[in-house]
C-alpha cells in the first residue's frame, strides 16, 4: 500500500548519498515522498553519529518528530543511519517513540521497514553486515540541480585512534569504475554542472579491488564527461601519487582545491593517533602540490585538544598553520569518542580543547583575510547559485568554495543571472569573511 513518506538526512554529503538512494527506492515502490513531516505516516530520521555532536543533534530531531506524532501529525518514525548502527539498543531503550531502526549495512531494506512499521507489531530491527551492504542504486538528486555528489567508496581502513567510523561503515570497498562512470553519465545528462568525487579516502580508491591506486585512471574518465568543474573531497596526505598530482594539474576540470584532513602536524601526535605521515612529509606535501598545481586552494579539518597536545604542540600547529597558509579549514574540539583508543588516553576537558579550537580558528581567520586581500582586483569564475532579495546581489561560488562549507562570493549584477550558470566576476571587497564583487560582461 502506498504511503506518504519524509525524510531528514543529517550529517555528512556521504550519508545524504544514502538518503537518497533511499527516497529513490521509496519511489520506486510506488510511495509519495514529501518535503515536509507533517501530515507524513512514516519520517525517516538519517542519523549521524560520527560525534556526540552528531547524536545529540539527531535526537533533537527525533524528539521533534515523536511531538508530531504525539500530535497526531506523524503516524511512525525510523531510524536508519550511523547513529543506529553505533547505539542501536541505546536507540531502542532510550527512545520509544521509534518505530525502528536500520544500520548502515540496511539502507536497502527501506520498504520493508516501512510496511513493517505501518503493519504494527515488533519493532523491526535490521541490522545487515556493514562490511558487504551493496552501494549503488538509484537516487532522487537532494542537491540543488547544478551539483552532485558521487561517492566512490564505503568504509575507511585507515582506524585513526579517535575516530569511529570504521566500526560505523565498515572496511574500505572501492564501487567499480564502470559502475561509477555509469552513474556520472547520468548526473551529466541530467544537467549537473558540478560533480563532487566523495568517500571517507578517496586516494585508496581502487587499492581494494586489483592492489592499484585508480583514482587517477576514474578522474581522467570522468573528466571525458559534460562536467564543468570535478572536486575532490578528502585524500588521504600518504596516498597521493605523484600520478594522480599529474592528473589533477593537467586536468582543466579538476578545481583546483583540494581537501585533505590532516588533524594535526605534531609528530608524536600523528603517531598515537595512527596518522601515517610526519610533519616533515606533510610539510613537503604542501609545497610540492603547491608548486605543481598554479592556483592551489588548499582545505583541512584540525582537531585541537588531542591526547599529547600540551601548550607546546598547539603552539605547534599555529606555526605550521601560518606557515602553511592552508586557506581553508575546519577546526574541531577533540572528542572523546566511546569505543575508540584515542578516547582512553590522557588529553584535556572539552572546555581547553574548544579554547584551543577558538585560537586555531583566530590563526585561520587571518590566513584567510589574507588571501581574501590577495584577490581584490583580480576576476573569478563563479557559478551563480541564487539571488538575495535582502542584499539585492546574486551569489555563488568559485572553484575556491565548496558547497555549504566554505561560503559564498556575492556579486551584483545588472540583470538576473540564472542560477546554475557560469559569469565572470570581479572581486572587489570583503563582508563578513566573503568575497564580494561585480559581473564582468561578456
Ligand atoms: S581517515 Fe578519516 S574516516 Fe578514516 S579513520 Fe581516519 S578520520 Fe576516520
Amino acid at each position: 500500500m502506498p504511503y506518504n513518506i519524509s525524510f531528514i538526512s543529517l550529517g555528512c554529503a556521504k550519508n545524504q548519498v544514502n538518503c537518497e538512494q533511499m527516497m529513490a527506492s521509496v519511489q520506486a515502490a510506488g510511495h509519495t515522498i514529501q518535503a515536509q513531516p507533517e501530515g507524513a505516516d512514516v519520517v525517516v530520521v538519517n542519523t549521524c553519529g560520527f560525534l556526540q555532536s552528531a547524536c545529540e543533534e539527531a535526537i533533537d530531531n527525533i524528539l521533534e518528530m515523536a511531538e508530531l506524532k504525539r500530535s497526531g501529525q506523524v503516524k511512525k518514525i525510523l531510524v536508519t543511519g550511523c547513529m543506529t548502527q553505533r547505539y542501536k539498543q541505546d536507540v531502542l531503550n532510550e527512545l520509544p517513540e521509534v518505530d525502528g531502526i536500520l544500520g548502515t549495512g540496511s539502507y536497502g531494506d527501506i520498504c520493508d521497514a516501512i510496511d513493517e512499521v505501518m503493519a504494527g507489531g515488533l519493532r523491526p530491527c535490521h541490522l545487515g553486515n556493514i562490511h558487504t551492504a551493496p552501494q549503488d542504486g538509484e537516487r532522487i538528486l537532494s542537491t540543488p540541480p547544478w551539483y552532485a555528489y558521487l561517492r566512490i567508496a564505503e568504509g575507511c581502513d585507515n582506524h585513526c585512534a579517535y575516530c569511529v567510523i570504521p566500526s560505523l561503515r565498515g572496511k574500505y570497498r572501492s564501487r567499480p569504475m564502470e559502475g561509477l562512470l555509469e552513474e556520472a553519465r547520468e548526473l551529466a545528462s541530467a544537467g549537473v554542472k558540478e560533480l563532487l568525487v566523495i568517500a571517507q579516502d578517496i586516494t585508496r580508491y581502487g587499492t581494494d579491488l586489483n592492489g592499484e591506486h585508480q583514482l587517477s585512471a576514474l578522474l581522467r574518465e570522468l573528466c571525458r564527461l559534460d562536467f564543468h568543474w570535478i572536486r575532490l573531497h578528502y585524500l588521504y596526505p600518504d596516498e597521493i601519487t605523484e600520478d594522480l598530482i599529474d592528473t589533477i594539474a593537467r586536468e582543466p576540470k579538476i578545481v583546483k582545491y583540494l581537501d585533505i584532513p590532516i588533524q594535526h602536524c605534531n609528530d608524536g601526535i600523528l603517531k598515537a593517533m595512527n596518522r601515517r605521515d610526519t610533519k616533515a612529509e606533510l610539510l613537503d606535501l604542501l609545497a610540492k602540490l603547491r608548486a605543481r598545481i598554479p592556483g592551489l586552494v588548499l582545505r583541512t579539518s584540525l582537531i585541537t585538544g588531542l591526547p599529547g597536545e600540551g601548550e607546546a604542540e598547539l603552539e605547534e600547529l599555529c606555526v605550521f598553520l601560518r606557515e602553511t597558509k592552508i586557506e581553508r579549514a575546519g577546526v574541531f574540539p577533540f572528542s572523546p569518542e566511546e569505543g575508540t583508543r584515542a578516547a582512553r588516553m590522557d588529553h584535556v576537558d572539552m572546555e581547553e580543547a574548544r579554547r584551543r579550537a577558538e585560537l586555531v580558528v583566530d590563526v585561520q581567520s587571518d590566513i584567510i583575510d589574507g588571501y581574501n586581500a590577495s584577490l581584490l582586483g583580480t576576476e573569478r569564475e563563479v557559478l551563480c547559485e541564487g539571488f538575495d532579495g535582502q542584499a539585492q546581489m546574486c551569489f555563488g561560488r568559485s572553484y575556491a568554495e565548496s558547497p555549504d562549507i566554505d561560503g559564498r562570493i556575492w556579486f551584483e549584477a545588472d540583470r538576473d543571472v540564472e542560477p546554475g550558470t557560469f559569469v565572470t566576476v570581479r572581486l572587489t571587497g570583503v563582508m563578513d569573511g566573503e568575497l564580494t564583487g561585480e559581473l564582468v560582461e561578456g
